[in-house]
C-alpha cells in the first residue's frame, strides 16, 4: 500500500497554530475519504512530556494506549475524530534513548553510531511504524517548534532522506507568520521569506507555505511570497486568525488546501464531505446565550499570561458540551491559592458560576483552595464536575466534612495521615520508592462498570464503558462504606469492584467526579455524555 507524507514545519514564530494547521488539513483530507493520521514530534530531551509541569507545557495528552503526550495530539485526535496509538508523539530524546539502547545490545554490528544518519533512519523507522499502524494512505507529520532552530535539524534531515527516497510521497508544509506592526500597519511578508529561505538550507523547498497572520493575506503580498519562496502562487495560502479553531477547516477548504495536496501526493481526485463541520460552526453561530463555568486549578500564569493551554482538553470538552445545546461557554479561570489567601472571594465568586470543574492536579500547592470550593459547591448546591485530582480531592472533602475527620488525605500529600482516604496502591508503590516515575502511573484506557440506578449510568445509557486515566493514587477501598454512609454513591467500579472510578451524590442537583480524565474522549461532533449532563445542570441552574 501506498503510504504519503506531508510535513508540516513551522518558521517566524511558535505558537501560530501549526497544531491546528496540521489538524485542519488531516480533517479535509479524512472528509475526501482518505485515511489519515498524524504525528507530533517534540524536539526537546524528555522522553514524553509526562514528566514536565504544565505551566512549563501545556497539558499532557494520554492516548488509548496510554502514551503521555503533547497538547497537539488532543487537536489530532478532535479534528480527526479518531483514537490515536502510541506512534503519534515522539521526542529527540525518546529516538536517541532507542538508538543508544540499540548500539548497547550491539544492534549496530560494531560501526560507529552517529547523530547522522542514525538518528534520523530511526526517525524514518518511527514514522513508516506510525502509518503503518493506522493504515494511512496519508501520515502528517509535525514538526515541533521553528525551523532554524539548532534542535529540530535532525527531524529536517529524516524529512530531507525521505523525500529523496520518494520525491513523489511527501510534501513540505511551511507554516509562516506575517505580522502587522501597529506602528506601520501594514503586513510584512520578509520573516516568511527568510524562514522559506532557512528551510532551503536544510535542503527542503516547501511545496505550499500557509501564511497566518491577523489578517487575510491579499494577492500582491501573495505574489511575492511565490516568487520569492519558489512556490506557485495556488499554493500560498491565506490563513487569517477566527474567532473559533473549528472555523480553519473551512477556512482551508476555501483556499483548496486539501485539493492542492490531492493533487500534489497524485491521490484520487474526490469531493469533500464536510456537513458536520459545516453543522458545527453553524452550531457554534447560533450559540449565543452565556453559559458560566468556572475552573479552579493553579497551572495558569507565566508571569503576567494566563496559560489556559495547562486544561485544553478540559476547556474544549466544555465548549463541545456546550455549543451542543446552543449555549455560548463562558470560561472563568479560578486560581485556586486565591480561595485560601482571601476566603471571602469563596462565596463572592462561585456563586456567579453556572458550574465548577475542578480538573487534574498533583501536589500540596493550592489544595486547600481547592477543598474549600468543593465544600462550597456540595453545600450550596452548584453543579460540580470533578476530574481525577477533583474527585480524590471530592472524597476528602467528604471525609473531613461529613465523616469527621479532620486529618483525611491523599498520601501524595500526607502519607502519614490517620485517614488516607487516597492512596497509593501496592504496584505504585513499588515504582515510587524506586524513583520509576516516567509513564509509570495508571495511564490509558481501562474499563469501568456503571452501576444501576446511578446519574452517571443515566448519562452514559450503558453499563460498561471505557476511559483513559492518569494518575498515581486510588480511592481507598478501606473507606468505602464509611463514605457510602455519609452519602457518597461509588457509582462506577473497576470491573473487579477494588477502584473507585466515578462518585456522585444523590441529593445534589448534579455533583459527579471521575478518577479518569472524560475530557481526553470528548469530539466536537460528539460531546461526552459527562460533560454534556454537566452542562445541562448548569444551564438549569
Ligand atoms: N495527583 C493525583 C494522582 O496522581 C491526580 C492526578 C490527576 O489529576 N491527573 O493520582
Amino acid at each position: 500500500m501506498r503510504r504519503c507524507y506531508i510535513f508540516v514545519i513551522g518558521g517566524v514564530m511558535s505558537g501560530v497554530g501549526k497544531g491546528i494547521a496540521t489538524a485542519s488539513i488531516g480533517a479535509l483530507l479524512k472528509a475526501r475519504g482518505l485515511a489519515v493520521t498524524a504525528v507530533k514530534i517534540d524536539p526537546y530531551l524528555n522522553v514524553d512530556p509526562g514528566t514536565m509541569n504544565p505551566v512549563e507545557h501545556g497539558e499532557v495528552f494520554v492516548t488509548r494506549d496510554g502514551l503521555e503526550t503533547d497538547q497537539d495530539i488532543g487537536n489530532y485526535e478532535r479534528f480527526l475524530d479518531e483514537n490515536l496509538s502510541r506512534g503519534c508523539n515522539m521526542t529527540s530524546g525518546g529516538v536517541y534513548q532507542t538508538v543508544i539502547n540499540r548500539e548497547r545490545a550491539l544492534g549496530y554490528g560494531g560501526k560507529t553510531v552517529e547523530a547522522v544518519p542514525h538518528i534520523p533512519l530511526e526517525i524514518i523507522s518511527r514514522l513508516k511504524h506510525a502509518a503503518d499502524t493506522a493504515e494511512a494512505d496519508v501520515t502528517l507529520v509535525e514538526i515541533g517548534g521553528t525551523v532554524g532552530e539548532y534542535q529540530n535539524i535532525l527531524f529536517l534531515e529524516a524529512c530531507r532522506m525521505m523525500k529523496l527516497e520518494k520525491p513523489k510521497d511527501v510534501v513540505v508544509i511551511l507554516v509562516g507568520y506575517l505580522p502587522v506592526p501597529s506602528s506601520i500597519g501594514e503586513m510584512k511578508s520578509k520573516p516568511t521569506q527568510y524562514a522559506s529561505r532557512t528551510l532551503n538550507s536544510a535542503g527542503l523547498q516547501p511545496d505550499m507555505i500557509i501564511c497566518r497572520s491577523t489578517h487575510l493575506v491579499d494577492e500582491p503580498r501573495k505574489r511575492k511570497i511565490s516568487l520569492s519562496c519558489n512556490v506557485e502562487f495556488e499554493d500560498v495560502i491565506s490563513a487569517p486568525d477566527v474567532p473559533s479553531i473549528y472555523e480553519v477547516p473551512l477556512h482551508f477548504h476555501a483556499e483548496h488546501v486539501a485539493e492542492r495536496l490531492v493533487k500534489k501526493l497524485g491521490l484520487p481526485k474526490k469531493s469533500t464531505r464536510l456537513k458536520d463541520w459545516k453543522s458545527l460552526n453553524q452550531r457554534i453561530k447560533l450559540s449565543k446565550k452565556p453559559i458560566r463555568i468556572g475552573v479552579v486549578g493553579k497551572y495558569f500564569s507565566t508571569g503576567d499570561f494566563v496559560l489556559t493551554d495547562s486544561y485544553l482538553s478540559v476547556l474544549e470538552a466544555i465548549k463541545h458540551a456546550a455549543w451542543f445545546i446552543h449555549r455560548k461557554p463562558e470560561i472563568v479561570w479560578l486560581n485556586s491559592e486565591e480561595f485560601e489567601k482571601h476566603p471571602k472571594l469563596l462565596g463572592k465568586t462561585l456563586n456567579q458560576l453556572d458550574g465548577i470543574i475542578i480538573p487534574g492536579g498533583f501536589g500540596t500547592r493550592g489544595v486547600e483552595g481547592k477543598l474549600a470550593a468543593i465544600r462550597y459547591a456540595r453545600e450550596k448546591k452548584i453543579p460540580y464536575l470533578g476530574l481525577c485530582y477533583g474527585m480524590q480531592l471530592a472524597l476528602i472533602e467528604a471525609a473531613r466534612n461529613l465523616l469527621g475527620w479532620s486529618d483525611a488525605n491523599t498520601f501524595e500529600i500526607n502519607p502519614r495521615a490517620r485517614h488516607p482516604v487516597v492512596c497509593l496502591m501496592k504496584e505504585q508503590e513499588v515504582k515510587v520508592r524506586g524513583s520509576d516515575y516516567g509513564a509509570s502511573m495508571r495511564l490509558g484506557v481501562y474499563p469501568c462498570v456503571v452501576k444501576k440506578g446511578t446519574l452517571a449510568r443515566k448519562l452514559y445509557k450503558q453499563a460498561l464503558i471505557n476511559e483513559r486515566h492518569r494518575h498515581r493514587y486510588e480511592a481507598n477501598p478501606k473507606y468505602r462504606q464509611d463514605l457510602e454512609g455519609v452519602g457518597v454513591v461509588f457509582s462506577g467500579l473497576s470491573p473487579d469492584g477494588t477502584l473507585a472510578e466515578i462518585i456522585e451524590y444523590k441529593k445534589h442537583p448534579f455533583f459527579m467526579a471521575s478518577q479518569f480524565h472524560p475530557e481526553f474522549q470528548s469530539r466536537p461532533f460528539r460531546p461526552h455524555p459527562l460533560f454534556l449532563g454537566f452542562i445541562k445542570a448548569a444551564v438549569k441552574r
